[in-house]
């Protein structure tokens, strides 16, 4: 249950609320959202006392959520959340095309990579500059020189950039030079970490971990949201299973459930997802098709050189072919989801 107090709501009033709470021994966790002040009650027993908190005119209305993620599920926001970053809108009605290196290498190579992606259509750079490897041995990111040169390129070309922060002090370090931070697959439960991008107001990326649930994923988001940060961006990037073929299994199931129980956009990443640059387009595709918010491609002009993730790299060719496939599927999706949202405030 969430209780959401007016944003007229004097002091004296909100600490009613919390006393009688704290009376009832009811658990409750106050927080500030969409900069509305919210008690939100750990169950959902209707009691005296909150059928007594619902009578007072300072109080906007309450919520009963039955899923254990709250701020996050669409009981407690029907309409789908949108994100502003500079001027692209992200959890909109066009899908948004997230593309770069998974590594930022050089100036030189950032500088090329967004030429080329920005001229055919994408919308925000990616690029690592911190990057978590399975082996020390690999390579281990440039750090905060190579975000400076994804921060001008992304300037440049009119891309707001996204990239990974993987540790607490990085949020000051990366703080200037990225507009979007994102939270990889490894650290998705980092809690203090979650924390403190929650206090940020900088948008989040927040990729599943790769032995993820459903709920584990939209509690990890809690996390941000419940420190005062709306502007979550979920990120499917396939799971482990017993396949040995990919990297990952591309858990498509995924995408509409969490349009269903959840208002916070969700973006595909087709290249940690499979492994493999071929399998990158198929499934970018099927993943748009299912409803995904937009996508995310590494893209490399020469994969075999990259520093990591060669692999699963889109040459600027195979970058290309996926634009020119989406540009062909796009208009039939997006009259899809038109009447599916049309169908839907039929239905309400
Ligand atoms: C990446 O985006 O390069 C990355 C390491 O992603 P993930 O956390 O999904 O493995
Ligand atoms: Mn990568």
């Amino acid at each position: 249950m969430v209780i959401i107090l007016k944003d007229t709501v004097r002091k004296k009033e909100a600490s009613l609320v919390r006393e009688l709470l704290l009376e009832s021994q009811l658990d409750f966790r106050e927080v500030y959202f969409n900069k509305e002040k919210m008690f939100i009650l750990f169950s959902s027993k209707v009691s005296a006392v909150t059928e007594r908190i619902s009578s007072f005119n300072f109080v906007k209305r309450i919520v009963d959520i039955k899923q254990p993620f709250k701020l996050s599920s669409r009981e407690f926001k029907p309409e789908d959340t949108r994100i502003n970053v500079g001027s692209v809108v992200i959890g909109g009605v066009e899908p948004v095309i997230i593309s770069g290196p998974c590594s930022v290498e050089s100036e030189k190579q950032i500088w090329e990579i967004a030429a080329e992606v920005a001229s055919k259509g994408a919308h925000v750079l990616r690029g690592g500059v911190y990057k978590p490897r399975t082996s020390p041995y690999s390579f281990q990111g440039l750090g905060v020189e190579a975000a400076k040169w994804i921060s001008e390129a992304g300037k440049y070309f009119k891309m707001p950039v996204v990239s990974e922060i993987m540790e607490i002090n990085d949020i000051a370090e990366l703080y200037d030079y990225v507009d979007i931070f994102q939270i990889g697959a490894r650290n998705m439960q980092n809690f203090k970490l979650l924390k403190e991008v929650g206090k940020t107001d900088k948008p989040i990326l927040l990729k599943r971990g790769n032995s993820a649930n459903l709920n584990e994923f939209l509690m990890s988001a809690e996390y941000i949201l419940c420190e005062g940060n709306e502007n979550v961006i979920l990120c499917e990037r396939g799971i482990r299973t017993f396949v040995e073929y990919t990297r990952n299994t591309f858990d498509l199931n995924i995408i509409p459930t969490v349009k269903k129980l959840s208002h916070l956009p969700i973006i595909i990443d087709a290249s940690h997802a499979t492994g493999k640059c071929e399998l990158v387009n198929p499934i970018t595709l099927a993943g748009l098709t299912a409803g995904a918010d937009g996508f995310i491609v590494e893209v490399h002009p020469r994969p075999h050189e990259a520093f990591s993730d060669g692999e699963q790299s889109l040459n600027f060719a195979q970058f290309r072919g996926l634009i020119e496939d989406w540009k062909v599927l796009k208009g039939p999706v997006l009259s899809i989801k038109k009447r599916n949202h049309l169908n839907k405030n039929l239905v309400a």
